[in-house]
C-alpha cells in the first residue's frame, strides 16, 4: 500500500483528453503513457507532454522500467518529425521534450532522428524551448554530436541511481559513468547547451550515494536534476525497497542546490520531464538568452 503522500491523484480534464486522442490519431507515442507515469493527468492538463520517438519499443531491458522491450525496434517513422511539429505549433506549446526508447539496433543508434525532430519543431516553432532526454548512445562521440549539432536548448540524460546499483537496476550496456561522460561531453560540445539528469529513489540507495551523485553530476556541470519516488510499473520489475518521505527529498533538494545546480526538482513525483521543472528551466533559458 502507497503511503499517504503518494495517493493522490489530480483530476482529469478535458485537454488531457484532447490531447490523449490527438496523439493516438497521429500515431505518435508519449513516455507519459508508455512508461505509466504518475503524473500524467497533471502535466497534460497544463498542455506539457513528453513525446516518445523512435517508436514504443526499446532494445534495453532496465529492471525498473515498464516500456515494451525487443532486440530490435519498431520501423521509424520517417514522417515523424513533422507530426511532432505540426502538433506542438498546434497547442502552442512553449516548452517540448523528445525522449525515445534506446535504439541500440540501428546503425546510428537513432541519432540522426532525434537531429531531424529537434530540426523540424526549430523551423515550424521557433520560440519552442527543446528539451531532449537522449540514449547514451553507447558513449559513442558521433552520434552525440548528431544531436548537439541540431542545437537543442537542452539535452538530458538519466543516471536512473546511485553507482553501486547502476548494474543490478538498469541495462548491462548503460553505465553511470558513460552517462556523466556524455553529459559532460555535451558541455564541450557546445557550452550554450544545458544538461539534466535524473534519478529515482527508493530502491536501496544510501543517503551519502544520492549525494556523491549530485557531485559526480555537477563536476561534469550537469545544471539541472530530477530526483523522485521510484514506483514498480505492473508486472515483473524491480521491488520498491522504501518510501522516502517528502521532507528528506526536500533535503536533497537544498543540498543539490547548494552544490551548485540551476534547479532541482526533487520531491515524490518528480520524474525526469515534470511540468513544474520544465516551467522552471524554460524561464532560465529565456533569461540568460536575452542577457
Ligand atoms: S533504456 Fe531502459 S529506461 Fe530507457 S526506455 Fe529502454 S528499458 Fe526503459
Amino acid at each position: 500500500m502507497l503511503p499517504e503522500w503518494l495517493s493522490v491523484k489530480p483530476a482529469t480534464t478535458e485537454r488531457y483528453a484532447h490531447i490523449k486522442d490527438r496523439v493516438r490519431e497521429l500515431s505518435l507515442h508519449t513516455v507519459c503513457v508508455e512508461a505509466q507515469c504518475p503524473n500524467i493527468t497533471e502535466c497534460w492538463s497544463g498542455g506539457t507532454a513528453t513525446f516518445m520517438v523512435l517508436g514504443s519499443r526499446c532494445t534495453r531491458g532496465c529492471r525498473f522500467c515498464a516500456v515494451s522491450k525487443s532486440a530490435i525496434g519498431n520501423a521509424i517513422d520517417m514522417e515523424e518529425p513533422d507530426k511532432l511539429a505540426a502538433v506542438i505549433k498546434e497547442w502552442g506549446l512553449s516548452y517540448v521534450v523528445i525522449t525515445s526508447v534506446a535504439r541500440d539496433d540501428l546503425e546510428d543508434q537513432g541519432s540522426l532522428h532525434f537531429a531531424a525532430c529537434i530540426n523540424a519543431i526549430k523551423e515550424r516553432c521557433p520560440e519552442t524551448i527543446v528539451e531532449v532526454l537522449i540514449p547514451d548512445f553507447q558513449g559513442n562521440e558521433e552520434f552525440l554530436k548528431n544531436v548537439v549539432d541540431a542545437r537543442p536548448d537542452v539535452i538530458g540524460n538519466n543516471i536512473e541511481t546511485v553507482e553501486r546499483l547502476s548494474r543490478e537496476v538498469r541495462d548491462r550496456r548503460a553505465d553511470y559513468w558513460q552517462s556523466i561522460e556524455l553529459l559532460k561531453r555535451v558541455k564541450l560540445l557546445d557550452k550554450r547547451i544545458y544538461t539534466k539528469s535524473a534519478m529515482m529513489l527508493g530502491i536501496g540507495e544510501m543517503h551519502d550515494e544520492v549525494v556523491q551523485s549530485m557531485r559526480d553530476l555537477r563536476t561534469a556541470k550537469v545544471d539541472f536534476v530530477a530526483i523522485g519516488q521510484y514506483l514498480k510499473p505492473k508486472g515483473h520489475h524491480l521491488e520498491v525497497k522504501e518510501f522516502i518521505k517528502p521532507e528528506i527529498f526536500e533535503e536533497y533538494r537544498k543540498k543539490g542546490m547548494e552544490l551548485g545546480f540551476r534547479y532541482v526538482a526533487s520531491g515524490p513525483f518528480v520524474r525526469s520531464s515534470y511540468r513544474a521543472g520544465e516551467h522552471f528551466i524554460s524561464n532560465v533559458v529565456k533569461a540568460d538568452s536575452t542577457h
